[in-house]
């Protein structure tokens, strides 16, 4: 497997590191394509070793616009290695620093590409569980880059405590049930995404504090507001979507099509068919 693997790809610089990963650009000898090779310790998945292989061929039937691709796992060396589409754009997370918030079209267009990514992988029973703007890249450094998901599915092979602990970094993306360790599920997505709408929308989190305990305390409660004067200017259609997302009941929730159909998206970017 490794000959294999040094004779297919060259490894280069680093991409970007993750929780439990190293992404690095590799190329394609043969062909001198580029690919983001992600590199994964298997000890970080102690005890999970078994499930790797069967999620990895699950992500591998996996093809959507606004996912990235992945094509092959290889493993040698007590390390995995994921091929997977290289993208050039970089991380959405960047470009809210930079530019602070976004109009309410612009809006509407990147939260129903990744609602339709969402739905794809809810069909396919395959929840993302860390859905945050560090998570979504960028196809390219262009005004026409695609928004593609990365970092999928895979979450459920870490152990719970390393991804809680992690998590720490960013648990203003968590859902309330995951924080009451309830057993959730693939509505934990649409929890992220009212996050990263509300953040899109008005440049800031709705859940912060600077004692993650305080934090989990509003999360669980869904304490959050549209404080005046940043979200005086936002349109009522805009903060009902938000609001049937940051709900802390599952089940009056927004499903990824509820949440496709609602008007915030219709009216921006119209209406889409999803298969019931
Ligand atoms: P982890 O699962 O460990 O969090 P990610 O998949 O989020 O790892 O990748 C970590 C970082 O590496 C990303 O935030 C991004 O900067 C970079 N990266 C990941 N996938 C790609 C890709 N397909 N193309 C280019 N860069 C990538
Ligand atoms: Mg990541």
């Amino acid at each position: 497997m490794q000959q294999e693997f040094i004779e297919r790809y060259e490894l280069q610089h680093q991409l970007g590191t993750g929780a439990f990963s190293e992404v690095k650009l590799g190329i394609e000898k043969k062909t001198g394509k580029q690919f983001a090779i992600k590199i994964i310790d298997r000890s970080k998945c102690k005890g999970k070793e078994d499930m790797i292989e069967t999620e990895v061929k699950i992500l591998q039937r996996i093809d959507h616009p606004n996912i990235v691709k992945l094509y092959e796992m290889y493993e040698f060396d007590g390390k995995i290695y994921l091929i997977m589409e290289l993208v050039t754009g970089g991380e959405l997370f960047d470009l809210i620093v930079g530019r602070g918030c976004f109009p309410e079209k612009e809006t509407a267009e990147f939260v129903k590409k990744i609602l339709l990514a969402i739905n794809y992988l809810h069909d396919n029973g395959i929840v993302h569980r860390d859905l945050k703007p560090e998570n979504l890249l960028l196809s390219e450094k262009s005004n026409r880059a695609e928004i593609k998901i990365s970092d999928f599915g895979l979450s459920k092979i870490f152990n719970e405590v390393e991804v809680m602990k992690t998590a720490c970094g960013t648990p203003g993306y968590v859902a309330p049930e995951v924080l009451k360790r309830q057993g959730y599920g693939n509505q934990v997505d649409l929890w992220s995404l009212g996050v990263i709408t509300y953040i899109l929308l008005c440049g800031y989190p709705p859940f912060f504090d600077q004692k993650n305990a305080e934090l989990f305390k509003k999360i669980m409660a869904g304490k959050y507001q549209f404080d005046h004067p940043w979200w005086d200017h936002i349109s009522e259609r805009a903060k009902d979507f938000v609001r049937r997302l940051l709900v802390v009941d599952i089940k009056k929730r927004y499903t990824a099509k509820e949440a496709l159909s609602h008007p915030f998206i219709v009216f921006h970017c119209g209406e889409t068919i999803t298969t019931p």
